[in-house]
């Protein structure tokens, strides 16, 4: 796992370069002379978690369509992490994938969480039932009302702001594609490039899906990735699950 930070903070580092036009980093970058389009590559800070961590959106592309990728809301469920590291290396070198597209993601949602290896935030608060959908349920482990936390609040606002055409959303460990809304179509997509299987699970209360799927009425996939995914490399999780969030860029044409 401390690789796989390395690596995002690498990424993220290179990122910067590629959006500022290069830097001290920028002339090591292995991407810089493939990409022809270096402006089309930002990074920003979104917010800060409850402890002050920065949560990062990387936006990839300028077209109309867009595709909101999050990963490790719960911050135990973290394979989506260097998986959606990995896409960004992808799409830097295939930037025909992004015509008339933008893809933006946050590779890590729950930073606090991430670090310290639990589900909920460091208020122990679980972000996913933290929405302000009618079905949530009020306590101590969903929050005592709807974005009572910033990580929360910061996705809320993103979404709102962006509006995003779909979402996919990355968890563990329940091995399934599963959808909120208007979701099938893209979720059975995404389905003919991964082992998944698309299952309904059911919207849970407070949740994302629920916020954004169900009443928002923007599709939202979540990708339940399996629990031993977390001991993986990029690379061996960009086998397995890579194309399936290609298709959800490229949603409805094949993602070749
Ligand atoms: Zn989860």
């Amino acid at each position: 796992m401390k690789l796989h930070r390395k690596r995002l903070v690498t990424a993220i580092l290179s990122t910067c370069c590629l959006a500022l036009g290069g830097c001290q980093f920028g002339s090591k970058d292995r991407y810089a002379p493939i990409i022809a389009a270096p402006q089309l590559v930002r990074s920003e800070i979104l917010g800060y978690s409850v402890l002050n961590r920065p949560i990062e959106l990387i936006t990839v592309g300028a077209g109309t369509e867009k595709v909101l990728i999050i990963a490790t809301i719960h911050g135990n469920e973290d394979a989506g992490t260097p998986l959606v590291e990995r896409l960004l290396d992808e799409l830097r070198v295939r930037p025909s994938l992004l015509a008339d597209r933008t893809v933006l993601i946050v590779p890590v949602a729950n930073p606090d969480g991430y670090a310290l290896r639990t589900r909920g935030n460091a208020s122990g608060i679980d972000l996913n039932r933290n929405f302000p959908a009618s079905n949530r349920i009020n306590n101590e482990i969903h929050g005592e009302g709807g974005l009572t936390e910033p990580e929360s609040t910061i996705l809320h606002d993103l979404i709102l702001t962006q509006g995003p055409t779909h979402i996919v959303t990355i968890h563990q460990p329940l091995y399934c594609l599963d959808y909120d809304g208007p979701g099938e179509d893209i979720a059975k997509h995404m389905g003919r490039f991964c082992s998944l299987p698309v299952k309904k699970l059911g919207s849970r209360p407070g949740s994302l899906g629920s916020f954004a799927g169900v009443e928002q009425k923007i599709p939202i996939i979540t990708m339940e990735l399996a629990k031993e995914d977390s001991d993986l490399t990029d690379t061996e999780l960009w086998t397995q699950y890579g194309y399936a969030l290609l298709a959800a860029i490229t949603y409805p044409e094949l993602p070749y």
